[in-house]
């Protein structure tokens, strides 16, 4: 799929950093769970199915879904998750949900089998970043790792892609396939605390290419990933229009993001 696609907002050509926005119908899919997978300790895949997906848009790899939990007294709970990948001619939806105390949508995933149904709703739009870029660095912990490894995946040849990104055990690191130049960096979890940026902080050095001008994405706890972009505009003096930032989750607060950008 191209963007062109999709209903789309201009973007002046002189505006390098701009951020692409696209909107597109929104749309509730009848899903049913065709694999589930368990990637590392820490990653479970799904692989829904529908003849609904056959339209299915996602036009960046920070893309999100809305996954409409069934709640125990007949409510409808909604939670954000990324299209880690899609086949729109097979029917095809893959979600990676990271492993923690569980939620209603980490609960609802562990007890998946195969045959249960799911309503899916959206994505409602996708923001493609900029792409005349030397370079792209993408931090995140778990419940970035899906936006990161499509992103990685759907880079092209001559970008050079460096990643630091969170697991929990070295079994959960991943590997992606790309004709991009990627350089991975992992952090485990048992050296820093899920609200704990300093430890990101202290391994930018290795990620951030010396020369040329490149783009930060960044999406984690929404403490870290803030304190992440603060310390790129005020330590680093990184135009913050070369930053997208988002906290994909809160500590201690249900259903809970934050769009830092
Ligand atoms: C745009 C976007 C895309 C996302 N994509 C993905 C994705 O592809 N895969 C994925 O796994 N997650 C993804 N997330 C994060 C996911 O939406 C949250 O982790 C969500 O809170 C999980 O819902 P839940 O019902 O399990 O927990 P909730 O009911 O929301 O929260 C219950 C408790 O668990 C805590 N909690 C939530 N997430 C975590 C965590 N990761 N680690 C530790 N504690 C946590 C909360 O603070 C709360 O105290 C995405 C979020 C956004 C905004």
């Amino acid at each position: 799929m191209t963007p062109a696609d999709d209903a789309q907002s201009p973007t002046p050509a002189s505006d390098r950093w701009a951020l692409r926005r696209m909107r597109h119908d929104i749309r509730r899919r009848d899903c049913v769970v065709e694999t589930v997978e368990r990637l590392s300790p820490g990653m479970l895949r799904l692989v829904f199915r529908s003849p609904d997906l056959t339209d299915f848009p996602s036009a960046s790899p920070d893309d999100h879904v809305k996954l409409m939990i069934p709640g125990p007294g007949g409510e409808t709970i909604m939670r954000d998750y990324t299209p880690r990948a899609f086949d729109r001619t097979a029917g095809r939806l893959v979600i990676d949900f990271a492993v923690h105390d569980a939620g209603p949508a980490t609960a609802w995933a562990l007890a998946a089998k195969v045959g249960d149904t799911l309503v899916i709703g959206g994505p409602r739009g996708s923001t493609l970043l900029p792409e005349a870029v030397d370079w792209l660095v993408v931090i995140g912990d778990e419940t970035a790792l899906p936006a990161i490894g499509r992103r990685v995946e759907e880079s092209p040849e001559g970008l050079t892609i460096s990643g630091l990104a969170i697991v929990e055990t070295q079994a959960d690191v991943q590997t992606f396939e790309t004709p991009a130049a990627w350089s991975p960096h992992w952090v485990l979890r048992d050296q820093v605390d899920v609200d704990d940026a300093a430890a990101l902080i202290a391994r930018l050095d290795e990620v951030i290419p010396k020369a040329g001008e490149g783009f930060f994405w960044v999406a984690a706890e929404a403490r870290v990933a803030r304190a992440l972009r603060a310390h790129l505009i005020e330590v680093r003096g990184v135009d913050p229009r070369r930053i997208k930032a988002a906290g994909y989750w809160i500590r201690g607060a249900e259903g809970a993001h934050e769009p830092i950008e």
